[in-house]
């Protein structure tokens, strides 16, 4: 860390290309849901607050805060399905990590690969806990920026080295297959929804489209199987038939926000959910029967963020970040505008000796 407390360090997308790989991985996905795990394991000493969405008619701009009373965590992040068209991302982010004693900010980071990487590690930490312990075999359905992420993070944390591909797109799948080739997966490319979900034991949506969408209908949805639901994570953005919902246990963040934005928008406001940290702290019990039907209703929750946040800044060393000049630093910390003044007169060459002193 640097040693000047008011330079921030900055991660850039290219240093957390360089954190990732360096740590490997896999490794990083398995240490990053250690620290998802021990954040939700202390659940309730976190202060809580569902997201703050600015809808508009192509997406969502969102901020996501949280702070166990010591550290505060906040990440901007959007969420733009045509994005792709221009050349874009569907999602994109960065956050802040803060120290609540001073209220400054620690940590200033890239967080769209960071969100990839911690949104797989939560969906690998609920279907620990939640799926067949025999599980073996995951079909993902949509192929994009998440996918890939996903596979990793399940193959770490779960051991699933079997994996059916299906996105509308042939070439997204084909991508997917290209970019996990050599990490020792066995991959069977899907022409359909119906195919790809054909004996799997893990089922993973990550669609992206702003619309109810029916991605899984329910007699696809065999007896005994997990669903990873990523992609349905606003209000009118869903993946899953209702009725799947009926005859599922479903597994949820944080209540008041997956209410709104997760797949159970669709249900009653009263239909019993389980938030996943009463699993982990096992205050509640997870899969009730191996032919039960579980089902992550993941949205994406601030705290994961702040554990994101709190891995990588443990994590930081020289080289892998570059220090940002983001705090006023007056010689006395009332006399922010005599800072200005001297640096008006710095640059015209005429510096005063030493600041007024100040009465
Ligand atoms: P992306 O745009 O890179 O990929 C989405 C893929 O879904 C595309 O390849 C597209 O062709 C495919 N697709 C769309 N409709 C489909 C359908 N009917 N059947 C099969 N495939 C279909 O998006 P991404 O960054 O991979 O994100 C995927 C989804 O996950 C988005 O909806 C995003 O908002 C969501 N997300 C959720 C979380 C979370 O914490 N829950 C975090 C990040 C992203």
């Amino acid at each position: 860390m640097p040693p000047n407390l008011n330079i921030v360090p900055f991660v850039s997308v290219d240093h957390m290309m360089k954190l990732v790989l360096g740590i490997g991985v896999e490794r990083f996905l398995a240490e990053l849901a250690g620290y998802i795990e021990a954040d939700f394991h202390r659940w309730e000493q976190f202060d809580k607050t569902a997201r703050v969405a600015a809808h508009s008619r192509d997406g969502v701009i969102e901020l996501m805060p949280a702070s166990d009373g010591r550290l505060y965590g906040f990440k901007y992040v959007n969420g733009h399905p045509k994005n792709t068209r221009d050349g874009r991302q569907t999602v994109t982010a960065f956050g802040v990590l803060a120290d609540v004693a001073n209220g400054y900010p620690l940590l200033l980071s890239e967080m769209t690969l960071l969100t990839a990487l911690r949104t797989a590690a939560t969906s690998a930490v609920a279907a620990r806990h939640l799926a067949r312990p025999d599980a073996a075999t995951m079909a993902i359905i949509g192929n994009g920026a998440q996918s890939e992420f996903q596979a990793l993070a399940f193959k770490a944390l779960l051991g699933i080295r079997r994996l059916r591909l299906f996105d509308i797109d042939p070439s997204a799948t084909r991508k997917c297959t290209d970019n996990l080739a050599g990490f020792g997966f066995d991959i069977v490319q899907c022409r359909s929804t119906q195919e790809a979900v054909a004996g799997a034991d893990v089922i993973t949506t990550a669609t992206a489209d702003k619309q109810n969408a029916n991605i899984l209908t329910d007699n696809q949805v065999g007896a005994g199987v997990h669903i990873n639901a990523v992609g349905g994570d606003c209000p009118g953005k869903t993946e899953l038939h209702r009725d799947i919902l009926l005859r599922a246990a479903i597994f949820v963040e944080f209540t008041p926000q997956t209410r709104v934005e997760g797949e159970i928008q669709q249900l009653d406001a009263e239909h019993p959910v389980t938030e996943l940290w009463q699993v982990i702290t096992g205050k509640a019990a997870g899969r009730a029967a191996a032919g039960a039907i579980t089902l992550f209703d993941s949205v994406g929750f601030a705290v994961e963020d702040f554990s994101a946040l709190r891995y990588v800044r443990d994590n930081l060393a020289p080289g892998l970040f570059q220090e940002l000049d983001l705090l006023a630093d007056p010689d006395e910390p009332r006399d922010l505008f005599g800072m200005l003044l001297r640096a008006q007169h710095a640059a015209a060459g005429a510096l005063p000796a030493t600041p007024p002193p100040m009465r």
